[in-house]
């Protein structure tokens, strides 16, 4: 569970610096919540601590206690956008447990009845459709808001 890697080869403290794209829905000083590359289901987000830590043994304690405060107000967002009828929060820790980037990251999958199961998506998002859900998550973390973007499902 020790997959200790060079944050400078790391992807996602590339998304952070900037270096590598994502499609953005939420940052400050110490979090930055984008879309998963390969959505398991529309609407499938990712939160990071913006400094680098490999998994939930070496991540600093603030920092988790920032991503889970949060992926509340995700949550929130994705029901409000997606209206899925649950949200997975899935954490994965070393590549046994099937972790895949070793920069701690919590997965919020939001998930429809009768759907079977899955931890990673197995076809590229599309790139718009990304862009799109991005900005309707990003537009509905405001309290009150009702982006509707009733998902068409056509990325899983
Ligand atoms: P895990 O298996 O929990 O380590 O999950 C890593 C997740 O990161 C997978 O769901 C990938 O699809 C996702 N991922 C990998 N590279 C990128 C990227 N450049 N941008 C967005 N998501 C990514
Ligand atoms: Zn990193």
């Amino acid at each position: 569970m020790d997959e200790r890697i060079d944050p400078d080869a790391c992807i996602f403290c590339q998304i952070v610096a900037r270096e590598a794209p994502a499609h953005r829905v939420f940052e400050d000083e110490q979090t930055l919540v984008f879309m998963d590359i390969f959505p398991v289901t529309e609407g499938h987000t990712l939160l990071i601590p913006k400094s680098h830590c490999t998994n939930l043994l070496d991540a600093r304690p603030h920092e988790l206690e920032a991503v889970v405060a949060h992926s509340q107000r995700i949550a929130h967002a994705i029901r409000r956008v997606i209206a899925p009828d649950g949200i997975g929060v899935f954490q994965l820790n070393g590549a046994a447990a099937g972790q895949t980037v070793f920069h701690y990251h919590m997965h919020l999958i939001p998930r429809m009845r009768g759907e079977p199961l899955a931890l990673h998506g197995r076809r590229l998002g599309d790139p718009e459709r990304l862009a799109e859900t991005a900005r309707a998550l990003a537009a509905a973390l405001e309290p009150g808001a009702h982006a509707a973007l009733r998902a068409t499902r056509d990325t899983r």
